[in-house]
């Protein structure tokens, strides 16, 4: 089924960048649409951000939702389905999901990232309620407590250092005889004395009940099982992008990423991309916002030239009513 109607954009995705972005270019009046698998993607397993600008302490759904309240204020449409294919025909953008077709004249790719998991019985019962992806985000939530960390090389090794900051007591679990080559990231990690190496030990399963109380792993020689008694279970072993789908039409780097430039412009004019499924190495809610108006202030100036309108933003205030720019030699100055 193709819907004839051609919006202004279309916005991939419905996490923090998807729903800023879509904030944004429907409060700029383009009639925006927001496909997405769900809505508030990664923040809705975020119990508690405690780094969001404005908020000391809110859950990521509660986040989640009053962006999606604010979008929707201005006019934006929001549909759950999945994008499989981005296709260019002349100047609109053909975007394909499981149930249908949606055209629009500029996209915003937003669908984020995807935290590579363990595989093991009780990991999606326990997520966001003692099974976290994000030491950074979470490890302050597990002050005096016992955690386990799934994790290895440098990158495990400065989570380790950050855990031992905040838990009483870290199971490092990873499947080699070293954790990390580094000595001195190592060092760090060990130099509280809470942290307990397991090494040749795998992830077997995660146990609780209301929240996480237990971590069944396993020694990989032995075929031994040790029951863990945790609060938590950190699981940092890289995020995956599925962005298969785009391979020959986006540039993607090695990992995957979508290759972004600073106006957040793909290599397909009219095609944007923000937050967590860019090349941007800092994977942050108030990053992958501040992305998504970006994106959304590059696509109105696309669309608005597409369209033939001199309407080029450069900045909001611009468009507001009442407001003049005066010269003085003390340089431009406001005046409401
Ligand atoms: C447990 C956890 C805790 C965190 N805590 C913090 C914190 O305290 N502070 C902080 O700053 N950051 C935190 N982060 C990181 C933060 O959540 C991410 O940086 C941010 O959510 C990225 O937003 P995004 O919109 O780019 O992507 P995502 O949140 O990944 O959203 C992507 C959206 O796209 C949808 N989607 C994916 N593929 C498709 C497709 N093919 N078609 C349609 N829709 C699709 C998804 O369903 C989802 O809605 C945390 C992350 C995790 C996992």
């Amino acid at each position: 089924m193709v819907l004839a109607m051609v919006r202004d954009v279309i916005i991939v995705g419905a996490g923090i960048a998807g729903l800023t972005a879509a904030l944004y270019t429907s409060r700029q009046k383009m009639s925006t649409l927001v496909i997405s698998a769900d809505l508030g993607g990664q923040l809705l397993i975020a119990p508690e951000i405690q780094n969001y600008p404005g908020f000391l302490s809110i859950s990521g759904f509660d986040l989640i939702k009053k962006i999606e309240e604010q979008a929707k204020t201005y006019g934006t449409e929001i549909i759950f389905d999945q994008v499989t294919g981005i296709e260019k025909r002349d100047n609109h953008f053909i975007i394909k999901t499981i149930s249908g077709s949606y055209e629009a004249l500029s996209v915003i790719l937003a669908f984020g990232k995807t935290p590579r998991e363990m595989g093991v019985p009780g990991e999606q019962e326990f997520k966001g309620r003692g099974v976290s992806y994000c030491v950074i985000c979470d490890a302050p939530l597990y002050r005096g407590k016992k955690v386990a960390l799934v994790s290895w090389g440098h990158h495990g090794a400065e989570n380790a250092a950050l855990l031992k900051d905040y838990a009483d007591k870290v199971y490092w679990i990873f499947p080699s005889d070293k954790p990390a080559i580094e000595e001195d990231i190592l060092a760090e990690a060990l130099s509280k004395g809470n942290v307990e190496l397991l090494p040749r030990t795998v992830p077997r399963i995660v146990k609780g009940d209301k929240k996480v109380t237990n971590f069944v792993v396993k020694n990989k020689d032995t075929g031994e099982l040790k029951e863990l008694e945790v609060d938590g279970v950190f699981v940092e072993i890289g995020y995956i992008t599925k962005t298969e789908f785009l391979r020959g039409f986006i540039n993607l780097n090695d990992e995957g990423e979508i290759i972004i430039d600073d106006l957040c412009r793909t290599n397909q004019e009219g095609i944007f991309a923000a937050g967590d499924v860019t090349n941007m190495p800092y994977k942050q809610a108030i990053i992958a916002a501040g992305q998504g108006s970006i994106a959304a202030l590059s696509a109105y100036n696309y669309v608005m030239r597409l369209k033939g309108k001199k309407h080029i933003v450069k900045a909001d205030w611009k468009h507001i009513k009442g407001i003049k720019k005066e010269k003085s030699d003390k340089g431009l100055f406001l005046k409401i």
